[in-house]
């Protein structure tokens, strides 16, 4: 027996989990500035949250962890995504009532789809997402673009483009589903299992086949916006004198018909053309759902939402240099010289923790050589240095690594000293004028 992640599953170790940190803290900040909540929903959900009724996409019929305990004919699914469990809750919790509507959501967190692991498609892997519900209005599908156009261009990705495209309204894509039938009903005997699944199923999910992509009918299939109804063309006006008005640039892909099979009107991916991304080269994806609200008992209310790879982001970042989060140094190192004084070393660690320091201290009576090979390690900008004589007096030594400047102060006045000593570093605020400042620190 050998112990080891299952596969398609990752660990995600300090060193590597600071990039992590640096993208949630940037997430909840965008997030916080857009006025989304977050919400936080079960790990897993009744199955059938996830698969209603007809679905054809990949993900229902193919990917999902589904199990039963023994005992129970309870069904349970390991989320494969959030819009189901975020609109199941907005329901169960009746915030369709409340006065302020739309409800703006975001969600960070975990995934679970059985697909062959390869780069960029694991089995376990994390979504940030945003779901805005309630009001039906393309200035909503711009507003949520924008937050994740944002979000992506602040970190400094370059490679990135929007697809963009219209599924219409019930009337329009009934219209497109009927024509798509007569096209593909010569064919579909010649096409794959699953493109016959569809074809009963949802004939638009076979535009999205990857095993018949390159057969002659997919040549020549007809297009989505051929179909559109009036009112469909004008909400798709709209949502593109949108994005141009807020200057996200984008390209009208009529092939992208995205996989749920509950998505009306507005379509998008936003994707990287850096080699290193390989097919898997979505970062972001979404659209305009109708039916969710009222599949879960709520009354008849549309959403918009998209989902963001988090492994594939950070791909993304890595393959463009772009440096994420690194590991923390330490603030101070707490040096003991001998046994005796540990204790002592531990308290004036605990002291300089209190005051936001991040520090540590010796725990295994260690040679002072061997002491300072750690504060090589882990960069510390101090040490303190603890001695017995010292302890007696009720002083201790400060040492700042950068320029080996060294005071010997009374404990009291450790923390004041560590402030002096780095008082540049920390935050600091005066009340010279915004974008004037003329006092000497400077500022972080
Ligand atoms: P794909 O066509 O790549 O399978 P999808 O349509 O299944 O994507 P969505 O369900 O729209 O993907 O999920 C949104 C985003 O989540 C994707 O754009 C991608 O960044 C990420 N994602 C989806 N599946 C995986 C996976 N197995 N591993 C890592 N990231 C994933
Ligand atoms: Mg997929």
């Amino acid at each position: 027996m050998n112990y080891q992640v299952p596969r398609g599953t990752q660990d995600i170790l300090p060193g590597e989990v600071e990039k992590w940190q640096m993208l949630e803290d940037q997430i909840r900040q965008f997030c916080h500035v857009y006025d989304y909540d977050e919400i936080r929903t079960p790990i897993f959900e009744h199955t059938n949250v996830f698969k209603r009724g007809n679905d054809a996409s990949d993900m229902v019929n193919k990917e999902m962890y589904t199990f039963q305990l023994e005992n129970s004919s309870t069904s349970l699914t390991l989320r494969p995504e959030m819009t189901a469990g975020v609109v199941r809750s907005f329901v169960e919790h009746k915030l369709f009532g409340e006065p302020d509507l739309p409800a703006k959501l975001y969600y960070v967190g975990p995934m679970c789809r059985h697909e062959r692991p390869q780069k960029g498609r694991q089995r376990i892997f994390h979504q940030f997402g945003v779901e805005v519900i309630g009001v039906k209005n393309p200035l909503l599908d711009v507003e949520c673009i924008a937050l994740g156009w944002s979000f992506i261009n602040s970190l400094g990705l370059k490679d990135l483009k929007v697809l963009i495209n219209t599924l219409g309204d019930d009337e329009s894509r009934n219209a497109y589903r009927a024509a798509l039938k007569e096209h593909f009903k010569g064919a579909i005997d010649t096409m794959c299992s699953d493109c016959k699944r569809r074809y009963e199923q949802n004939p638009l999910r076979i535009l999205d086949c990857k095993v018949d992509k390159d057969a002659a009918v997919m040549k020549t299939v007809p297009k989505m916006k051929d179909y559109l109804n009036e009112e469909s063309k004008t909400y798709f006006d709209q949502v593109l004198k949108g994005l141009d008005a807020l200057g996200i640039p984008y390209e009208i892909d009529d092939t992208l018909v995205r996989g749920l099979d509950y998505y009306t009107h507005t379509v998008f991916e936003v994707v990287s053309e850096n080699k290193e991304m390989g097919a898997q080269s979505t970062v972001f994806a979404g659209g305009r759902y109708d039916g969710l609200v009222e599949y879960f008992g709520g009354p008849e209310m549309s959403g918009i939402g998209w989902a963001m790879g988090i492994e594939r982001l950070i791909i993304a970042c890595e393959a463009e240099g772009i440096l994420l989060g690194e590991k923390a140094e330490l603030d101070a190192y707490v040096i003991s010289l001998s046994p005796e004084v540990a204790l002592h070393a531990l308290s004036v660690t605990t002291t300089l923790r209190a005051n936001g320091y991040r520090c540590e201290c010796d725990y295994q009576n260690r040679s002072l050589k061997a002491q300072y090979r750690t504060v090589d390690r882990k960069k510390a900008k101090a040490v303190i240095i603890i001695c017995e004589d010292e302890v007696a007096q009720g002083s201790v030594t400060i040492k700042r690594i950068a320029d080996k400047l060294q005071k010997t102060v009374a404990l009291d006045d450790m923390v004041a000293t560590m402030d002096q000593f780095f008082e540049a570093e920390n935050e600091h605020e005066c009340n010279c004028e915004p974008g004037n400042c003329t006092c000497t620190h400077h500022h972080e």
